[in-house]
């Protein structure tokens, strides 16, 4: 008899996003012809650049000729897009080793995949609301320990995050080995700043912790106080791999590309303490789960660094921005309590008469036709708000808010 790993079984069917697409297919039934404005998404609309795109047409002539034909690359990338990698880290003042970086699929699968190198017995930091992944793949993996009524984890150390404290994750009181650090924050939009982000490398430092940063959205910082790299804080390195990614920075959500940073000085520790670089383990683990990322695909990636390159991707990101910033500014004049929006694609927002996500939710779709997402799919602290993002065109962002504000 075939076992199956009962793991998978036990996250919450509420969790998942595949219930708003329930929802909004119940409303098409009876409403087949309402044009529908996706404001929720997490997902970027607008077209590749044309870097990207030409570089794309190029490799793949090359994979026509026996002469530049590609078969296998290498295991963490090719020097070309690494090289690009170190240097723009360079001119931010972080040095870098090449072997430290690692090109991906994007950020997800290194997420998840991340647990395969930890032990089990960890208990994780994570704060609330936040991306699902971080404590998704924890149960999957059989790191949650045991589940209580209130559906917590007694492996897992929920970092609440509220209005109160600005939506910026604090220190545990108690003492956690793995914390996951979101920043800019999906899906409030909100930023830690660098004395905050401070604090939680002395803490791992201390505490002999990791933290794994993701920053898919670094791309999106502004405001001069926020670090785009946990490495801007000192000691960084010793305690934390960074992850990020082009999906949200260059439109790579359906090309897939990214990479994580494990530098060499970042160690784990055996039962008997003695230290292991966190980098060879992950190198064991890619050489055996992976055969690296496609040629044509991280040459598209490469192109992002040229000149016109990063004059498109900050005409991408200037969009987004823009339509956030909309978005902030109409509900702010509503009166309603708003966050992110400025660092971030995404605004997070109070619902109006302190309705629970899913109820407003609904008022949303069948009052405005607009679908949001709903802040309870990012943890029981998320009820009671909504995320939009400034990820559709900008025509479909401002009928939305001219549809809500003419109603409230
Ligand atoms: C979108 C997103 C990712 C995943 O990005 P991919 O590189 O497309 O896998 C990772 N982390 C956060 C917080 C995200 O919002």
């Amino acid at each position: 008899m075939a076992l199956a790993n009962e793991n998978y079984l036990k996250i919450p069917e509420s969790r998942f996003s595949d219930e708003i697409e329930k929802r909004v297919n119940a409303f098409k039934v009876l409403h087949p012809t309402t044009k529908l404005i996706r404001l929720g998404i997490g997902d970027v609309t607008r077209p590749l650049p044309e870097e990207a795109v030409s570089a794309i047409h190029k490799a793949a002539e090359e994979m026509l000729h026996p002469e530049t034909f590609k078969g296998y690359g290498p295991l963490q990338g090719y020097d070309f897009l690494i090289d690009k990698i170190l240097k723009t880290y360079r001119s931010s003042g972080i040095i870098l080793d090449k072997e430290s970086i690692f090109v991906n699929h994007g950020a997800k699968p290194d997420i998840g995949n991340i647990g395969h190198i930890l032990g089990r017995d960890n208990i994780i930091a994570i704060a609330e609301p936040v991306y699902p992944v971080y404590e998704n793949a924890a149960i999957m993996s059989g790191r949650g320990g045991e589940i209580n009524d209130e559906e917590k984890w007694s492996n897992i150390v929920y970092l609440h995050c509220s209005k109160e404290n600005n939506f910026v994750p604090e220190l545990p009181d108690e003492r956690v080995d793995i914390i996951y650090l979101c920043n800019p924050n999906n899906p409030t939009g909100t930023v830690i700043n660098k004395t905050e982000l401070k604090k939680w490398v002395d803490y791992a430092l201390e505490n002999q912790s990791i933290i794994i940063y993701d920053g898919a959205y670094h791309a999106y910082i502004n405001e001069p106080d926020i670090p785009h790299s946990i490495y801007e804080i000192k000691g960084a390195k010793k305690v934390a791999l960074e992850i990020r990614s082009y999906s949200k920075t260059a439109g790579f959500t359906g090309l897939r590309c990214g990479y994580t940073v494990f530098p060499k000085e970042l160690m784990v520790y055996t039962r008997t303490g003695e230290e292991i670089p966190l980098l060879k383990l992950w190198y064991r683990r890619n050489l055996n789960y992976s055969n690296g990322v496609s040629y044509v695909v991280q040459r598209a990636a490469e192109a992002l660094y040229s000149r016109k390159g990063r004059i498109e991707i900050q005409e991408l990101i200037g969009y987004y921005l823009e339509n956030a910033k909309f978005i902030r500014e109409e509900l702010s004049e509503l009166g309603w309590e708003v966050f992110g929006g400025v660092n971030s694609p995404y605004v997070w927002f109070k619902t109006p008469r302190n309705q629970p996500s899913w109820k407003f939710f609904h008022e949303l779709l069948y009052n405005y036709n607009i679908i949001g997402m709903p802040g309870i799919i990012f943890g029981k602290s998320g009820d009671g708000y909504m995320r939009f993002s400034g990820f559709c065109s900008y025509e479909d962002t401002e009928e939305a808010m001219k549809r809500i504000k003419s109603n409230y």
